[in-house]
């Protein structure tokens, strides 16, 4: 049983200002796996004081003071990985080998990436008689979800630091615990006081406290779209900076040639990866007319091969993250059915032989874009296939949504593939596979305004100066 009751604020672990906690469920059980506290918004004051404290020095750093913490938190992560992903495990259901695998990948690919970048990354230009200059912006607020916990935070923590600056840390109630082991690691890699700061909560009220905070520059935040709304509406009083990726419906185009078979199986089997629990998840898989017979068979069988069941078992997906979670996917899964869509494998209910745990038969259906399962973010492992008649056609389909985060396109043709996925309204297309830590990351329209991964996450966190007539001095 874990118990995490302090919250890291200005380089010490602390008791909240008013005692509060809550129980955290393990998804795979519905048992209790811990306690955190819940702070309030004097604890928010608190690490925001201590943030703005550390802020003047911290910002002044150099590149190599920053590079070699950076270091330094990179050889504690390095020890502290495989409890990182069990507690990942844990808190939100992963397979083992996802969360000790790519969850825990992520984390240290973000923190490699933050150190390449920050090696190379011009924070000066010299454009004729002006010197630009980009700046730490100041005390970040950052808000994370629980379906990616770690990528979630390692996202923006590391760039925040790397551009020199300081941050409160608000985690998800429903994965606290990585959270909590990355605070330790801050702590341990020798983080200055006040830098980073975390505290546990509510939303409501820890993520509001911060969206509000007069002395908060920037919010990044990452979860759903109503959330994001509210925080810009939160944070508009004080004209602060905010950074928002959000969800997502990206199309997945599979053309029509000798590896559609191939495509529409990893297609399938993609969806289901974290129990579909992905912003970027292809959850609309467009198929050519022609060959839809085959297309949707192709889908069942990979569906149907999904072994679903304990995380630290040998299984390739898990439970969704919680109850609320489950009766959300199971109400979607009930209105496909009302709204005519094809069962194609999968359905309601958890899968044979799991009574216990907020387990979810990957489904897939075969739809058309106006339903609403191809139009909302089901966060679950739901797939909509969806027929298109020629490539203009998928186009419009996969462009036909208020979302634009991702979009896929698989195809053995590579000017045909090129030519789509320039055509896709979308802040990243993933071509055949692709996978790049340094491509930057966020959505069009209602997908969000930011772009976070690599160089572009850096220029986040910074502000822009202009030296107009600036001279060396002699
Ligand atoms: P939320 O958007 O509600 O939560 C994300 C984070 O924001 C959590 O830390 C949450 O805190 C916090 N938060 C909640 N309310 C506020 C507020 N008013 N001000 C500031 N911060 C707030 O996502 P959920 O976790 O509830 O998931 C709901 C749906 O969101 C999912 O079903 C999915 O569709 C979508 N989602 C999308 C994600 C993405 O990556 N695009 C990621 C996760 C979810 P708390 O700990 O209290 O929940």
């Amino acid at each position: 049983m874990r118990e995490y009751l302090k919250f890291y604020i200005d380089g010490k672990w602390v008791d909240p200002a008013e005692p509060k906690t809550a129980e955290v469920i393990n998804p795979a059980t519905e048992e209790v796996s811990g306690t955190i506290s819940l702070g309030s918004k004097a604890d928010v004051d608190k690490a925001v004081a201590a943030a703005r404290k550390a802020f003047p020095g911290w910002s002044a750093t150099s590149v190599k003071e920053r590079l070699d913490l950076l270091k330094a938190i990179q050889a504690e992560y390095a020890n502290r990985q495989e409890e990182l992903g069990k507690a990942v495990t844990e808190e939100m259901g992963a397979p083992i080998s996802l969360g000790c695998g790519f969850h825990t990948g992520l984390g240290a690919g973000h923190l490699q990436t933050a150190i390449e970048v920050l090696e190379n990354y011009k924070f000066e230009e010299q454009r004729g008689p002006t010197l630009i200059v980009k700046e730490a912006i100041g005390v970040c607020g950052l808000i994370t979800p629980w379906n990616w916990p770690l990528n979630q935070v390692t996202v923006k923590m590391f760039p925040a630091l790397a551009t020199g600056n300081t941050m409160v840390l608000k985690p998800p109630q429903l994965a606290p615990y990585s959270a909590q082991i990355l605070a330790e690691i801050m702590d341990k890699a020798g983080v200055p006081a006040g830098v980073f700061n975390m505290v546990q909560g509510k939303g409501s009220e820890i993520g509001t406290a911060l969206s509000r905070h007069e002395d908060v520059d920037m919010i990044s935040f990452t979860g759903s779209e109503p959330v994001g709304a509210q925080i810009m509406k939160d944070a508009a009083d004080t004209i602060k900076r905010v950074g928002l990726e959000l969800g997502g419906k990206s199309a997945w185009i599979v053309l029509d040639d000798s590896k559609l078979a191939e495509h529409v199986g990893g297609a399938t089997s993609n969806m289901m990866v974290n129990s579909g629990q992905t912003c970027s998840a292809g959850s609309r898989l467009l198929v050519p007319e022609s060959r839809l017979d085959e297309a949707v068979e192709v889908a069942k069988q990979a569906a149907q091969a999904v072994t679903v069941g304990d995380p630290n078992g040998n299984f390739a997906m898990g439970p969704v993250v919680s109850k609320d979670q489950y009766n959300t996917v199971q109400d979607y899964i009930r209105k496909g059915l009302d709204e005519g869509a094809k069962l194609v494998a999968g359905g309601p209910g958890r899968p044979a032989g799991l009574e216990k745990g907020w387990y979810v038969q990957p489904t897939v259906f075969l739809g058309t874009n106006d339903m609403v399962i191809a139009r909302e973010e089901i966060f679950g492992p739901v797939l909509v296939m969806i027929p298109y008649k020629d490539l203009d056609d998928a186009v419009e389909i996969a462009n036909d949504s208020m979302f634009g985060l991702g979009g896929y396109v698989s195809g053995e043709d590579v000017a045909t593939v090129n030519q789509i996925s320039r055509k896709l309204r979308t802040g990243a297309v993933w071509i055949n596979g692709g996978f790049d830590f340094h491509a930057p990351f966020g959505g069009y329209k209602r997908s969000g305004n930011g772009r976070e991964w690599g160089e572009y996450g850096f220029d986040e966190y910074l502000e822009v100066k202009s030296l107009i007539g600036y001279a060396e001095a002699e």
